[in-house]
């Protein structure tokens, strides 16, 4: 489930961001519906020939008033802790310079496969400029034109080449989750306290980047993981307390995780950063419960209280309906021996296949109960409905023509299914084709 990792690292204005956007192609627009998370994005996902990865920029991580070399040294140094393939990009404009041979001098002394690019060979007769930086030594630079998208497909080649082969990492049937939320919610304590209710830590196991301390526990003869998101525990460093690496490291928490426990602080009510990463997480399809922290801190609570809550979070997050929340107190222990069984459960129901035929009754009770709308004079017809995929759980319905199924009409679907069956927890997708 983990992904590979891309990391750009290069100086300033050699068409970092201008790749990495490239490279997101249109899943940006896909992303763009959920509040907040696009706003100076620095990670996210891309494909090539059917291989996803993660892809990082790291000219977007703003180290505060540092001077502009140490910048550019930390960030090659991010680089080097979090991705397995290292995109070295440098310009034909200016050539080789001091900064390029910084970024080189750091780059000669990591374990990582490096891909060197020179960005802005915007037509053919620049092309032979490039030897230049045969002197970087990183082998053959590749030539590549951000703003004409030229020469990016060689780039991704040699980065799909470079990618550790899948399978050599440990596959193991544990459930993987982590706790996700601001600073200061109590994820910690949380951690903590799980693991000390549990009894029962196997191991600390090593991550796939560095400082990735991912641990295993067993609770109701079920296998855990829970995977480090802090892993701030390495060195003291400036950029470590930066908010956008935070962010990325909890995205890429979300990555390695089946289940995300979204925490939020009952004391403090809802924030727009709680937003983000939950939105993240929603879009990656992965399993989410929304976990409500310092539960003991409300006062005065009455009958009402938990449901004004829940009300007030199905506002707030009104993507995520299918979430169960719960309220705990990392202090005082409450409801957290309820945690495990509730990730199991969301565990199964992401991995929750349902046959053909079955569907296809729900699919002929929907129908009869709301039939489809008609669009324009003509009228949705939907023939037939199958699961392709689990986590999450994937439906294709075959259709006369996939535009007549607007949004409403697809949530009623997708809504028919949660009432029937159990995909508490999880998001499904629904996608429509047409029949031949
Ligand atoms: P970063 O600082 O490395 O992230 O660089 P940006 O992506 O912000 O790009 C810096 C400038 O170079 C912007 O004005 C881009 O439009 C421009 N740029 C990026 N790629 C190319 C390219 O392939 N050719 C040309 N001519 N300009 C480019
Ligand atoms: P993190 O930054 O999200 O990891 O948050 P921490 O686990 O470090 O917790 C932040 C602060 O909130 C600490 O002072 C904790 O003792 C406190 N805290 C965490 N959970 C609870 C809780 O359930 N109840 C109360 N009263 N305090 C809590």
């Amino acid at each position: 489930m983990s992904l590979p990792t891309l990391a750009i690292v290069g100086r300033p204005n050699v068409g970092k961001s201008t790749i990495f956007n490239r490279i997101l192609g249109e899943r940006v627009s896909i992303v763009e519906d959920t509040p907040g998370v696009t706003r100076d994005r620095i990670y996210g996902r891309g494909e090539w020939l059917g291989q996803e990865f993660a892809v990082i920029d790291t000219g977007g991580i703003d180290l505060g008033d540092e001077p502009f070399l140490s910048q550019i040294k930390d960030q090659a140094e991010i680089a080097i802790d979090e991705a397995d393939v290292i995109l070295f990009l440098t310009s034909i404009e200016g050539g080789v310079t001091d900064a390029d041979q910084q970024v080189a001098q750091i780059l000669y002394r990591a374990d990582k496969p490096v891909v060197l690019a020179v960005n802005k060979v915007d037509n053919p007769e620049r092309r032979q400029d490039i030897y230049d930086f045969y002197s970087l030594g990183f082998g053959d630079p590749l030539p590549l034109s951000g703003v004409h998208g030229i020469g990016l497909g060689d780039v991704l080649d040699a980065v799909l080449a470079a990618f550790p082969k899948a399978g050599t990492e440990d596959e193991d049937d544990s459930i993987k989750f982590s706790f996700i939320g601001r600073p200061n919610v109590g994820k910690s304590s949380l951690v903590n306290a799980m693991l000390g209710e549990n009894r029962v830590i196997v191991s600390p196991i090593e991550g796939t980047t560095r400082d990735a301390i991912d641990t295993k526990f067993t609770a109701n003869g079920q296998e855990f993981t829970m995977i480090d998101t802090a892993g701030i525990r390495k060195r003291g460093k400036v950029y470590e307390s930066t908010e956008k690496y935070a962010v990325m490291r909890a995205l890429r928490a979300v990555d390695r995780s089946d289940v995300v426990l979204v925490v939020l602080n009952a004391e403090e009510g809802i924030r727009e950063q709680d937003k983000k990463v939950a939105g993240y997480a929603h879009e990656a399809g992965r399993g989410i419960i929304l976990v409500v922290n310092k539960w003991d801190l409300v006062p005065d609570k009455d009958n009402h209280t938990l449901q004004e809550f829940t009300d007030h979070i199905r506002q707030e997050f009104a993507y995520l309906d299918y979430a169960p929340i719960v309220f705990v107190s990392a202090k005082t222990k409450q409801r957290l021996g309820n945690l495990p069984a509730m990730i199991g459960t969301v565990s199964e129901n992401q991995n929750r296949r349902i046959q053909s035929a079955v569907l296809n009754d729900v699919l002929v009770d929907a129908l009869a109960v709301t039939p489809t709308p008609t669009i324009n004079g003509k009228r949705l017809r939907i023939y037939y409905m199958t699961q392709v995929a689990v986590l999450p759980p994937t439906f294709v319905v075959f259709v006369n023509d996939p535009d007549l199924l607007h949004f409403s009409y697809e949530r009623f679907l997708i809504n028919q299914l949660r009432k029937t069956f159990d995909f508490s927890g999880t998001p499904i997708h629904l996608i429509a084709r047409k029949r031949k």
